[in-house]
């Protein structure tokens, strides 16, 4: 057992604001969901602020939770402006205030007489902790904590520049169960969800919204990651991509997961490197992958084996680990486009100008060929308009011609038109000649383009039903059983909804 307890005990909850106001209710909304609180008492604005913080503390603070004080100094990478002596000053407040452990770094130490925190009234129990907001340093293979410090436990928070530093972060830390491992930054994420499953004493989680990437809220931790409850057994999946942070995937993905009561968890990789994720997939033991821009294309070169379609398409979105973790390509998109589709119109004869020709636009114009679809393909460079239609039997349609002609449907799959540009449009109004007009993009719903489809009294559709349509494909092909398509997709709308009521 972790020395700060077992299951949800160890995620903590991070307050950390500058009003002692806010304090108040950060930290009674953070002891409902675990027992154990950090206090950032150094993100207070002002000396007045942590009385006025502390003094609730001691009077009307929920009992019964681990309260771990923290103030750290500038000089430590933290907010508060004074020296050592003020540090040691708050930190011996937040005891009286009824604080079981604080947080000191290992600087602090340093400067204490004798690098020892005996003769201070510090509470009762203290982490030691490491910063290095750059890199991740050189760790020994198993860290070990030395109590003759009076240290209780030890916390490294190291910047991962690579996916392999967050994995050596970890694997200094297992084991012992008093050690913290915090991955920092966004390609530390992944490893920061599996922290607690590697052996980490702790994981942190602001109680409201993240403060710097790769710090996941405690709410998605706790419920969508459910980081306290991974195991050996747990499986592994995720979507890797160049940027990532914005994926709706590991929402849909997890949000099944729970649904279903399976015992599995999705992660975002932020891969810069394709080769060195490749290189880590059987460390990481992961089972299947999702695969965004940029690396729809590279990826396969990195295959096992593809379906024949993905193949022809050129570009692959499901990698499933198979056996002796050889990896093998297929493409859900595919499936997707038809999916949001179907209900929509009479696809077989039907003629349909497809905007764009990049990797979504050749999985729609497969998936639409052999469906029966007059694919007509239009793109600002025209070789690749050509070339799409020539692999799919279809025709090249100039721009000017939108204008004249009529159509069944146009799908635009270029990215224009996407958060955060959504005042663009790929096409003009008087474009718009068809009967049903799909936007590729779901970021927003409502984008310009489909604003105007509506203005012209065109019926029009979101990528949404796309993109959620070819996660509960890639959810199936991994589970191997029914997806919960409505609570997956009501996950991903209830977001959506949310940030289009505030955007930003
Ligand atoms: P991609 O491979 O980069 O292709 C983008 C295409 O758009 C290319 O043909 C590109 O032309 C064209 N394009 C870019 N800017 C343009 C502009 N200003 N005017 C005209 N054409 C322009 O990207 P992708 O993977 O196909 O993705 C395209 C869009 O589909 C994205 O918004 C993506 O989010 C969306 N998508 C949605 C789903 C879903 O499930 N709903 C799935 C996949 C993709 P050049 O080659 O000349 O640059």
């Amino acid at each position: 057992m972790s020395v700060f307890g077992k299951g949800v005990a160890r995620i903590c909850a991070v307050v950390a604001t500058p009003s002692a106001h806010e304090f108040r209710k950060l930290v009674r909304q953070a002891a409902r969901e675990t027992p154990t609180v950090e206090l950032r008492l150094d993100w207070l604005a002002n000396d007045r602020e942590r009385h006025k913080a502390l003094d609730w503390l001691k009077r009307a603070a929920p009992r019964g939770a681990n309260y771990i004080a923290t103030c750290r100094r500038r000089a430590g990478g933290g907010e508060l402006p004074g020296g050592v002596s003020e540090e040691l000053f708050w930190l011996m407040k937040a005891r009286e205030a009824g604080c079981t452990w604080c947080d000191l770094e290992m600087e602090t130490l340093r400067e204490l007489p004798g690098k020892s925190v005996a003769g201070y009234a510090l509470p009762p129990k203290v982490m030691l902790s490491i910063h290095d907001f750059r890199r991740t340093p050189k760790l020994p293979a198993r860290m070990k904590v030395r109590e003759r410090d009076g240290v209780d436990a030890v916390k490294v928070a190291a910047m991962s520049q690579r996916l392999s530093d967050s994995l050596r972060l970890l694997r200094a830390a297992g084991g012992t169960r008093r050690v913290v491992a915090v991955p920092m930054g966004e390609i530390g994420l992944p490893a920061r969800i599996l922290s607690l499953r590697e052996g980490s004493a702790l994981v942190y989680a602001p109680v409201a919204a993240a403060t710097a990437p790769g710090q996941v809220p405690l709410g998605d931790l706790k419920e969508l990651y459910r980081a306290h409850a991974l195991t050996g057994k747990t499986r592994v999946y995720g979507v890797i991509g160049n940027p990532i942070e914005h994926s709706m995937s590991p929402l849909l993905h997890n949000a099944g997961y729970v649904a279903a009561k399976k015992d599995a968890v999705y992660l975002p990789f932020l891969v810069e490197n394709l080769g060195e994720f490749v290189e880590l997939v059987a460390e990481l033991g992961i089972a299947g992958f999702s695969v965004t821009i940029p690396h729809k294309q590279k990826i396969l070169r990195y295959l096992d084996e593809c379906e024949p379609l993905a193949e022809k398409i050129g570009a692959v979105n499901t990698v499933t680990v198979m056996r002796g973790g050889k990896l093998a390509g297929s493409n859900t998109d595919y499936v997707g486009v038809l999916k949001a589709l179907e209900n929509k119109m009479q696809l077989k004869g039907s003629r349909v100008v497809i905007f764009g020709a990049g990797g979504a636009a050749r999985a729609a114009a497969f998936a639409l060929a052999k469906a029966g679809v007059e694919v007509l393909v239009c793109a600002r460079r025209e070789e690749a308009a050509r070339e799409l239609a020539r692999a799919v039997h279809g025709g090249v349609i100039p721009r000017r011609a939108l204008r004249r002609e009529q159509f069944d449907a146009l799908l635009n799959a270029t990215p224009v038109g996407m958060h955060p540009h959504a005042e663009r449009s790929p096409l003009e109004a008087a474009e718009l000649n068809c009967a049903l007009v799909l936007d590729l993009i779901y970021r927003p719903l409502q984008t310009k383009l489909l604003r105007m489809a509506s203005g012209r009294g065109i019926p029009a559709a979101s990528g949404v039903e796309m993109f959620v349509a070819q996660g509960i494909a890639q959810w199936e092909l991994w589970m191997g059983c029914r997806a919960p398509g409505a609570a997956m997709r009501a996950a991903v709308l209830k977001k959506l909804r949310l940030e289009e009521k505030s955007p930003g």
